[in-house]
């Protein structure tokens, strides 16, 4: 069974989208660096690289106040991303998620670990983008990257309010009023130090929209792990 489905499925690499010979492995190395890692130092806050000047916070995130405490982001959101996140979440590749989910690790673990969440939560999607799209991208990832570090994932304490109006088509503070009140919490949350984690951070909404209302509800600590961190829009 194994082998006719690797004969209709091929493993194919993320980033160029060639059959892999060995798929043992995720990615052509030839092919690696077609994905951005963003070097250090990184803002504290978003996990953009920083420039000399900026101190431990970006000048956006100084300006923007966000309600959550960290961040760690992965890659730029350049092209190649951009095809491998559509392959990942609107096509199904759940492989191209495990190849981010071990750079993630392999990246930003250390760190991760360091700052010792007592849980990972996924940024929940509304019933209808589940149905449409038949996984959570975000708690896929979670997940792997939990099981890989050793810390939990709950997926059943936060979650997303349906009928909230299509963030992209929005400016940025409509999209500030639209995700604040987007997500919905159980009422005693058992954690105090919370590591969100999400597929693209991007001007920060929907991580402080999850942050705001997860502190209302008793907690303390709330950062996140992001694969991929857009530009500013
Ligand atoms: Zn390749
Ligand atoms: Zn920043």
């Amino acid at each position: 069974m194994g082998n006719i489905l690797k004969y209709l499925y091929p493993a194919r690499c993320p980033a160029c989208r060639e059959i892999m010979e060995d798929d043992s492995i995720f990615i052509h190395p030839g092919c690696r660096g077609k994905f951005s890692i963003i070097t250090e130092p990184r803002c504290f806050k978003c996990g953009r690289t920083l420039q000399e000047e900026d101190g431990d916070i970006c000048p956006e995130c100084r300006k923007k106040h966000h309600s959550y405490e960290y961040g760690l982001s992965l890659f730029k959101y350049n092209e190649t991303a951009q095809a491998a996140m559509i392959d990942y979440k609107s096509n199904g590749i759940r492989r191209n998620g495990d190849f981010f989910a071990e750079e993630a690790v392999r990246v930003l673990g250390r760190l991760l670990k360091r700052i010792n969440p007592e849980v990972l939560i996924p940024v929940p999607i509304s019933e209808q983008r589940l149905h449409e799209r038949g996984f959570n991208q975000s708690e896929y990832l979670a997940k792997a990257i939990g099981d890989a570090l050793g810390l939990p994932v709950d997926s059943d304490v936060l979650f997303r309010k349906k009928g909230k109006k299509d963030q992209k088509k929005l400016s940025g503070s409509e999209r500030m009023k639209n995700t604040a009140d987007c997500f919905w919490t159980v009422d005693d949350m058992p954690y105090k130090r919370i590591c969100m984690v999400d597929d693209v951070y991007t001007t920060g909404s929907t991580i402080d929209g999850c942050a705001k209302i997860l502190k209302a509800h008793g907690a303390r600590e709330v950062g996140f792990l992001v694969i991929f961190a857009g530009e500013m829009i």
